[in-house]
């Protein structure tokens, strides 16, 4: 029997919520008398909407407050450069800036004073313990180091005690060659990458499940974690038990993580507050339903964020996990509003067709949506691959999928069967929609 601790952090894990809920309170003042008091910009929003932090005696009074977005920090870094003026603290503070790949445009800086650094780490051995991580494991960090917040992550697991490995974001087959050699027991990746990197290991030779020694897999970056089909397609490859995890680079490398229960994502909700919204009417939906998650932070003094709209669809549980924490675990990651598509009237997320395809024995796993126009209509076509064992006709296996997706979408797309390695693999984040309709306005 382990010997090791349970919690890494028992007082602050197990607190009672209603204890939770005053800690975070006062924390939430303060944050929002630092913004108030020090940044411009706050000031100025905060002032537009009549709300002092002093209006502040519940948790509930975090909704007079406006609101922000990514477009906001790319606003301002650009107006009060080099780190915009949401930021709290002179610059000799700031000891590090991760940096988001801004797929529109200015990419934008995410800076952390070194008590806020200390806290990041802190919190991802905190995630790794409650995954099942211990001073006996060996841990492959796969993630990018250039830049992105998710690099230093692998300091949380030097804490933890772990061994760790600075594989960083390297060609699979050097990738395999660790994993041959160190035999690490623990690595972290996107959920495609996992799945691709899996493929690649076997068209080599390798079997993933006797010839390393991979008990547990994390993933992050893409909705495929929270899918428990795409979670089974990755643990039949490589025999290892995957967690997900979900990151913002503007705030951790990871934010939330699965616990060994494996039954939703464990916020910090010591060092955030969550709120989920309807990203049209900006209301609160209840607990289960799905909505945008919006994020203050209670701790960060660098550059705190107050109600910043994620746009990642989630939806929540307050109940105690059987692990015994007491933080709020997210269902999971249901998609991006970026990458919602509305057909016909309605909302689809790649996601949902993921959870088709990947239960699908008869299919690879791989997957892309194409959407044209049609009459002025949006027309979807679900391209998947077969499985090698198929042969000849695949009509019905055509007829089978669009069944499906009818009962649980309420949708027909058109499914078109390719043969098996026809769609482009992913080796970071997979794209899985080609819209046609804007390249041709
Ligand atoms: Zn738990």
């Amino acid at each position: 029997m382990s010997t090791y601790k349970p919690y890494w952090d028992p007082e602050i894990e197990t607190m009672p919520r209603d204890k939770l809920k005053a800690y975070q309170l006062d924390l939430l003042k303060k944050t929002l008398e630092l913004c108030y008091n020090k940044s411009p910009y706050y000031k100025k929003i905060f002032d537009e909407a009549g709300v002092k932090p002093d209006d502040v005696k519940s948790l509930e009074d975090i909704k007079k407050f406006p609101t922000i977005d990514k477009k906001v920090l790319r606003e301002r870094q650009v107006a009060a450069p080099d780190f915009g003026d949401l930021v709290c603290v002179p610059e000799e503070e700031i000891v590090y800036i991760s940096v988001s790949s801004g797929s529109t445009g200015v990419p934008t800086a995410s800076p952390f004073t070194a008590q806020d650094f200390e806290d990041f780490q802190d919190f991802e051995a905190r995630l790794f313990w409650s995954s099942g991580m211990r001073p006996t494991d060996r841990y492959c960090h796969a993630l990018n180091f250039t830049l992105f917040v998710g690099g230093p992550d692998v300091i949380g697991a030097q804490k933890v005690g772990a061994l760790c490995i600075w594989a960083g974001t390297i060609p699979s087959e050097r990738l395999l060659a660790i994993f041959k050699q160190w035999k690490p027991t623990i690595t972290w990746t996107t959920p495609s990458y996992a799945w691709y990197l899996g493929e690649t290991a076997q068209q080599m030779g390798y079997d993933p499940k006797k010839d390393f020694n991979l008990k547990k897999i994390f993933v992050a970056g893409e909705p495929g974690g929270s899918i428990p089909e795409t979670r089974e397609g990755i643990e039949a490859i490589w025999g290892a038990k995957v967690y997900d995890y979900y990151g913002l680079s503007d705030i951790f490398g990871a934010c939330a993580g699965m616990c060994e229960k494996r039954e939703g994502l464990h916020w910090a909700e010591d060092h955030i507050l969550v709120e989920v919204i309807n990203p049209d009417t900006g209301e609160e939906v209840p607990e289960g339903e799905r909505g945008e998650l919006v994020l203050t932070s209670l701790k960060k003094k660098a550059r705190p964020l107050v109600r910043f709209r994620t746009g990642d669809i989630v939806s929540y549980t307050t109940e105690i996990c059987s692990c015994g924490r007491t933080h709020l675990r997210l269902h999971g990651i249901h998609g991006r509003l970026d990458d919602m598509l509305i057909i016909r009237g309605v909302n689809v997320f790649p996601s949902d067709i993921e959870m088709i395809v990947r239960k699908n024995e008869d299919l690879t796993g791989e997957y892309r949506l194409v959407v044209t126009e049609e009459k002025h209509m949006a027309k979807l076509t679900v391209e998947v691959e077969h499985a090698p064992h198929i042969q000849g006709d695949t009509t019905q296996l055509a007829q089978r999928i669009q069944k499906e997706c009818q009962s649980i979408l309420g949708i027909r797309p058109e499914i078109k069967i390719l043969e098996p390695g026809t769609l482009p693999r992913a080796t970071h984040k997979a794209k899985r929609v080609l819209d046609l309709r804007k390249e041709s306005n």
